[in-house]
C-alpha cells in the first residue's frame, strides 16, 4: 500500500478503501438478495406492543431479518433500500405479510385476546396499483380479521403520489385493515398528512422520544402531539422507549401504547413462542 505522508493524503486513502468496501458490500447484498426470498433466508423478528392503560399486550410489529450465509444477518436498515431501488420490495413485501398472517392465527391460540400484528409497507409497495387487492387476497388466503393487520406507512413518499396512494389506503380502510403513520416527525414530516391520509394511528419516532426526558424541544413537542393526535381522533404509539422515566411522562401525556427495548426487544420465533407461554399479556 501506498503511504501518503500528509495528513490529507491520508485521510483520501482511508476514504477511497472505505468506499470500495462498501461498494463491494452494496454489490455483494444485491446480488444475493433475489435468491435469499427462496432460499429462506428471511425471517421476522417480533415486538410486542403494550397498552398504557391496562398494560395489556396490544400486538407485536414484524421487523424483517435477514440471515447471509457469508455475511451474518443483515440490517432491514441496509437491505430495505437496495431491494426497494431493484423492486424485490415488492416480493419480499408480500413475503412478510404471508409470514405476519401464519404467525398471527398461532398466536390467537395463547389466550391473550384479540392482538394486532404491524406491518412495516415500503413506499414503493404502496405505488403499486395492485396494492390493496394483494393485500386483501393475502388476508383472505389465511382468514385472517381485517382488523388485526395494521399497515405501517411512511410519510414522505406518500405525498408525492397521493393520487394513487391514498385510493389503495382509502379501498383498504374501508374494509377494516388498520393504518398507522410511522416514524412520524422525521424525513419530510407534515401534519397535512394527519387530516389528509386515512389512518387511525400515528407513530412517533425513536429519535423524538429518546429526548422526551430531559428539557428538550422534544418534550414539548411529543406532549402536544398526544393531545393533537386525540383532537383529531386517532390513537398515538411511542416507539423507542427505554427508560422507565420516558414511560411515565408518555403515560401522564395520556400517550395510548408504547413500544421500546425498557418493554421487550424484536423476539425470532422462538423466543416469541417461549415468551407467549410464559406472558400473560403484561409487560
Ligand atoms: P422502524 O419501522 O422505525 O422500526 C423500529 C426500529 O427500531 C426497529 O429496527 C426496532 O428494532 C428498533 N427499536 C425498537 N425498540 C427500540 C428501542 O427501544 N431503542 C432503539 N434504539 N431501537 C428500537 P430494525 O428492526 O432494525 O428495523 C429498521 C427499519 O427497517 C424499520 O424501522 C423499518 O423502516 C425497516 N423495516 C423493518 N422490517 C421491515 C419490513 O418488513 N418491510 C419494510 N418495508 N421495512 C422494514
Ligand atoms: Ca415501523
Ligand atoms: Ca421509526
Ligand atoms: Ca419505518
Amino acid at each position: 500500500l501506498h503511504q501518503s505522508k500528509s495528513e490529507g493524503g491520508n485521510r483520501t486513502l482511508f476514504y477511497n478503501l472505505d468506499n470500495t468496501y462498501r461498494l463491494h458490500r452494496r454489490i455483494d447484498i444485491e446480488a444475493s438478495l433475489r435468491p435469499a426470498l427462496y432460499m429462506r433466508q428471511f425471517y421476522l423478528a417480533y415486538q410486542p406492543i403494550f397498552r398504557v392503560s391496562d398494560g395489556k399486550m396490544r400486538g407485536f410489529e414484524a421487523l424483517i431479518r435477514w440471515k447471509h450465509p457469508e455475511l451474518g444477518v443483515i440490517s432491514p436498515a441496509e437491505f430495505i433500500p437496495i431491494a426497494e431501488h431493484n423492486g424485490l420490495i415488492v416480493p419480499i413485501g408480500e413475503w412478510v405479510l404471508r409470514e405476519a398472517c401464519k404467525r398471527l392465527a398461532g398466536m390467537n391460540n395463547y389466550g391473550l385476546g384479540p392482538l394486532i400484528i404491524s406491518v412495516n409497507i415500503s413506499p414503493v409497495q404502496l405505488q403499486d396499483p395492485t396494492f390493496a387487492q394483494t393485500v386483501l387476497h393475502i388476508l383472505d388466503e389465511h382468514d385472517i380479521d381485517y382488523s388485526s393487520i395494521e399497515l405501517e406507512i411512511t410519510e414522505n413518499v406518500t405525498l408525492k403520489h397521493s393520487e394513487k396512494v391514498l385510493s389503495s389506503l382509502s379501498k383498504l380502510r374501508c374494509a377494516g385493515v388498520r393504518i398507522a403513520l410511522d416514524d412520524f416527525g422525521t424525513g419530510y414530516s407534515s401534519l397535512v398528512n394527519l387530516k389528509q391520509l386515512p389512518i387511525h394511528c400515528l407513530k412517533i419516532d425513536k429519535s423524538f422520544i429518546r429526548e422526551i426526558d430531559l428539557p428538550s424541544a422534544e418534550r414539548l413537542i411529543v406532549e402536544s402531539l398526544v393531545d393533537l393526535v386525540h383532537k383529531l381522533g386517532l390513537e398515538v404509539i411511542a416507539e423507542g422507549v427505554e427508560y422507565k422515566e420516558q414511560y411515565e411522562l408518555l403515560k401522564s401525556w395520556g400517550c395510548d401504547y408504547v413500544q421500546g427495548f425498557l418493554f421487550g426487544k424484536p423476539m425470532n420465533p422462538g423466543q416469541l413462542d417461549l415468551s407467549m407461554i410464559k406472558t400473560n399479556g403484561t409487560p
